[in-house]
């Protein structure tokens, strides 16, 4: 069961199918991106990765399908095995930290998400040895995870920390364009690397805005709360 103000294994399932479907539909363009500014790759990359995730997403036999820090571990794991670049270990450490804090439940409320979205981006930090404006993919996954960790920490609604979230990852992803990269492979064009978006900055952005459910998802849902009422 998830209701609107709480996720379970389910609703990270439905999350991750449409970050999959996303990332398809714009591996080109991603690719195009870091052909400017790294080794034109990066759609690819996480094309193979998140391809990678369909038999982990599909299999819910194992006794510990339903935890949501088991599964986020596993997702965080293919990550980092199957997409090539420094964007792979990277989203995986963010899919592994929200894991860590997630631990053994089956269902997370609105508090534990905004501490799971802080770890993630905390995580990638780390990891990357980046802070915001290094024109990175943390240029946008700080913003956005911050908007949405501060709406749900005051009890506001998933919907408006999703509204939120994206529109902060907007601003965080077009900051990226006047930066000079000091990270990841663009850092080898210098000044040149002004001008151009940061292609791991679009990818998160895409990733930020699958967290809304699609209108399908949405009708569906409303369908089932009208039958339980
Ligand atoms: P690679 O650069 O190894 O080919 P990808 O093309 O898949 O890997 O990913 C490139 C993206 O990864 C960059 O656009 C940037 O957003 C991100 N990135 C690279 N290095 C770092 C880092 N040290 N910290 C944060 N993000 C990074
Ligand atoms: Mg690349």
């Amino acid at each position: 069961m998830s209701s609107a103000e709480t996720f379970d294994h389910t609703a990270i399932r439905a999350y991750l199918r449409r970050a999959t479907a996303v990332i398809d539909r714009h591996a080109g363009y991603l690719t195009r991106l870091d052909e400017t500014l790294g080794d034109g790759d990066h759609g690819d990359n996480l094309l193979l990765g998140f391809r990678s995730l369909a038999p982990v997403l599909d299999d819910t036999s194992d006794p510990d399908a339903a935890r949501i820090g088991f599964l986020l571990r596993t997702v965080g794991r293919s990550l980092a095995a199957n997409v090539g670049g420094a964007s792979g270990p990277l989203y995986a450490t963010a899919f592994i930290e929200a894991a860590e804090v997630a631990g053994d439940a089956t269902v997370v409320h609105a508090r534990t998400v905004a501490q799971m979205f802080r770890a993630a981006a905390a995580g990638v930090a780390r990891r990357g040895r980046c802070d915001v404006g290094d024109k990175t993919m943390l240029d946008t996954l700080r913003p956005a995870t911050a908007a949405m960790a501060d709406v749900l920490e005051a009890d506001g609604s998933f919907a408006d920390a999703l509204r939120d979230g994206a529109r902060a990852a907007a601003r965080g992803m077009r900051s990226t364009r006047p930066l000079v990269a000091r990270r990841g492979l663009a850092i080898r064009l210098g000044d040149r690397s002004a001008g151009h978006l940061d292609p791991g900055a679009v990818s998160c952005l895409l990733l930020v805005r699958a967290l809304a459910p699609s209108a399908a998802e949405r009708r569906r849902a409303r369908a089932l709360s009208a039958v339980a009422e």
